[in-house]
């Protein structure tokens, strides 16, 4: 297992620095729920620098692909990741409030900032809450009883056949 990558995140945005790797999807503790299994790959690049302001900032784009898990069939579904984004370097000497009146997402002043772990957040905020296939792509639906999976729309269409018999 690879050895986490950790940035000072002030110097790093200070300095304009500029990093990218691959961070391994089952190294990704947090992500682990929504996950079907631990492949795919998720590259990122980190930029360092400052806004309009002067604010340090550090630009964050990851991009791969990961394998949820679809809640209708919970199968493995292939979920394509292309995340941008500008997180200001909250150094509490300007305020950390100016994140939230900005809308922007901020990461903490931080000697130790995990880079894997700042790739996680992006891709948590990225994920759908159920992720599902396409209608067409859902594999033949069995459940843990061996039996077809009921669809919702099914179970839906008999409730209405019964409610118009009345
Ligand atoms: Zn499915």
């Amino acid at each position: 297992m690879s050895a986490r990558v950790v940035i000072d995140s002030v110097e790093f945005a200070r300095a304009g620095e500029q990093l990218s790797g691959v961070a391994p999807v089952g190294a990704l503790a947090r992500l682990a729920d929504s996950l079907f299994d631990a492949g795919g790959e998720l590259k990122f690049e980190l930029t360092g620098g400052s806004d309009s302001r002067q604010r340090l900032k550090l630009k964050l784009a990851v991009a791969g692909s990961i394998n949820l898990q679809c809640q209708r069939c919970l199968g493995s579904l292939a979920f394509p990741v292309a995340v941008q984004a500008n997180l200001l370097v909250l150094t509490g000497e300007a305020g950390g409030e100016t994140a939230e009146i900005d809308d922007l997402d901020g990461v903490p002043a931080n000697a130790q900032t995990d880079v894997w772990s700042l790739v996680e957040d992006e891709i948590l905020l990225a994920i759908p809450l159920a992720p599902r296939h396409a209608e067409e792509q859902c594999s033949p639906a069995v459940n843990a009883a061996g039996k077809p999976a009921a669809s919702p729309f099914a179970a839906l269409a008999k409730l209405t056949q019964e409610r118009s018999k009345n």
